[in-house]
């Protein structure tokens, strides 16, 4: 049964931020569509060209004042901002669940505290940075190193966690005191929009800039300006190439946080009802539209029949729906686009003889972009669904003989995001974390992400760390000042 609140939709903020200036788009007319009914919630216009370069002038302008604050002044307006996330929590949850079709529940109760913790952390952090001691190195000379920002950021934005995708990227930039031009996702602008009215309260003119529109028409320009100095971007693997391409010609600075397809290894020592509990909640955790989803399972051929069955009952149970629905775990998919991908998928691993879909396996008929929550049993190393990133609710389980071989099998992959271990054994843990490439690894968990700690991946997911001191790192340049003694 829908809840009445949810038919009170917020008004929905369509304008740019450049400058001080509050605008419209000039660019083409995006409509912006709830997936879990598919209806359009309002339309947002593109930034034109012209839009694009006047937000860049303005960040640049602003860089020049904005650089020379002190970290306690810049945090102190973090601090804002966090509480300003925090106070319009249930405002940004609402759009956001709108938007992306989330459960509201779970956008309010695990998004917003991330993203008001994010401002914070940073805030803090850029007061604490350190580095190598000022000496002497060269006799009559005194060296020291210091941290400065780069300039103007552009800040490329996906659709599975806009507002917190942004804070992950913003809060660095700015705490390092760089300028920056945020471009959200095409699909999901309404959040950055919203934040960018809170943040023209707070910030200087200029320091902090949202410009809306498609990859092609808006982000390639900003990525491709000359004044801007470097460029962050979360998204697909092609666009981080496509990105990389376009930053070349004028040599910015580039962080790049790609996709993944995370291995969740469960060796039959596990503790089989926290595996099967915690790849119900982590695989399929925003509709599995997440670069960690827990998401290939390999499992040790002693309790791999336990496994899938027992996994196959507690998925079967997800309860997916809309937004407001009493107890809803997964929503829809983010478009009919991305379900049809999914889908495919999971038609060609069906496909094959030595597979089995012992959950799920469809689209969910009427309306908004639904897809059943689904398991694949029987997959193998070289199977596409155990190779290519899904991005939906769909989870593989492999079976394997000995710890050599499932070492060998999940760093056979492109991507090196995130990965799991689970054992009772330390010794083991230990020795399957040491040998696997990802940026993360977890043992006996999965998913579980603090702004202390870095996120990023290795080989095609990426090399840039987003949360920690070290994505501060990344937004600033150390630089060598001598002196003549
Ligand atoms: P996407 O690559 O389609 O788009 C990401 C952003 O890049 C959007 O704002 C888009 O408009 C922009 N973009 C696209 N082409 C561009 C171009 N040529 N120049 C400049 N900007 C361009 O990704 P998506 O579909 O929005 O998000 C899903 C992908 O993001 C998945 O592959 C997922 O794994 C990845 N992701 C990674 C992480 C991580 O931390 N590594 C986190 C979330 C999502």
């Amino acid at each position: 049964m829908m809840k009445k609140e949810s038919l009170q939709t917020p008004k929905f903020p369509t304008e740019l931020l450049i400058g001080d200036q509050l605008v419209r788009g000039e660019g083409v007319v995006e409509a912006i569509l709830n997936p879990a009914t598919g209806e359009t919630l309002c339309s947002v216009n593109e930034a034109s060209a012209e839009q694009v370069s006047r937000a860049v002038a303005a960040a640049d302008a602003a860089w020049t004042s904005w650089s020379q604050t002190t970290a306690a002044q810049r945090a102190g307006m973090l601090l804002k901002l966090a509480d300003l996330v925090e106070a319009h929590g249930e405002e940004f949850a609402r759009l956001e669940s709108l938007n992306c079709g989330k459960p509201y529940a779970t956008a309010l109760a695990d998004e917003i505290p991330a993203i008001a913790d994010c401002f914070r952390y940073f805030a803090g952090a850029a007061r604490c940075m350190n580095g190598s001691l000022a000496g002497e190195y060269l006799a009559g000379h005194t060296s020291m190193i210091r941290r400065d920002p780069i300039g103007v950021v552009a800040s490329i934005a996906p659709w599975n966690y806009p507002l917190m995708m942004a804070a992950w990227k913003t809060a660095p930039a700015l705490a390092a005191g760089n300028t920056v031009v945020l471009k959200p996702s095409e699909q999901t602008p309404l959040t950055a929009l919203m934040f960018a009215r809170l943040a023209a309260e707070v910030l200087p003119p200029g320091v902090f800039n949202v410009v809306c529109g498609r990859g092609a028409s808006v982000g390639q320009p900003l990525v491709e300006h000359p004044k801007v100095r470097m460029v962050s971007v979360t998204g697909d693997v092609s666009t981080g190439r496509k990105i990389l391409h376009a930053a070349s010609s004028t040599l910015k600075r580039t962080h790049l946080e790609l996709g993944g397809k995370a291995p969740v290894i469960v060796f039959d020592d596990a503790d089989l009802e926290e595996v099967v509990a915690g790849v119900r909640a982590f695989g399929y955790y925003n509709a599995g539209q997440d670069c960690t989803a827990a998401c290939r399972v390999y499992a040790g051929a002693k309790i791999y029949d336990r496994l899938v069955a027992d996994l196959t009952a507690a998925v079967s149970t997800l309860k997916m729906g809309s937004q407001d629905e009493q107890g809803v775990e997964l929503g829809p998919l983010i478009s009919d686009r991305q379900r049809n991908r999914v889908a495919s998928f999971v038609e060609r691993a069906q496909a094959l003889s030595h597979t089995e879909i012992t959950t799920g396996g469809k689209i969910r008929a009427g309306a908004g972009f639904f897809y059943e929550p689904t398991v694949i049993a029987g997959a193998l190393q070289n199977d596409e669904i155990v190779q290519r990133e899904v991005f939906g609710p769909v989870v593989s389980v492999t079976r394997f003989d000995d710890a050599q071989e499932v070492v060998k099998w999940a760093n056979d992959s492109e991507y090196g995001l995130a990965s799991s271990v689970w054992t009772k054994d330390v010794g083991l843990a230990m020795r399957t974390a040491k040998q696997l490439q990802y940026g993360c690894t977890w043992v006996n968990t999965h998913f579980m992400l603090v702004n202390e700690m870095p996120h990023g991946g290795l080989k095609s997911s990426g090399y840039g760390k987003d949360m920690s001191m070290y994505a501060l790192e990344d937004y600033t340049t150390p630089r060598h000042v001598m002196i003549k003694l």
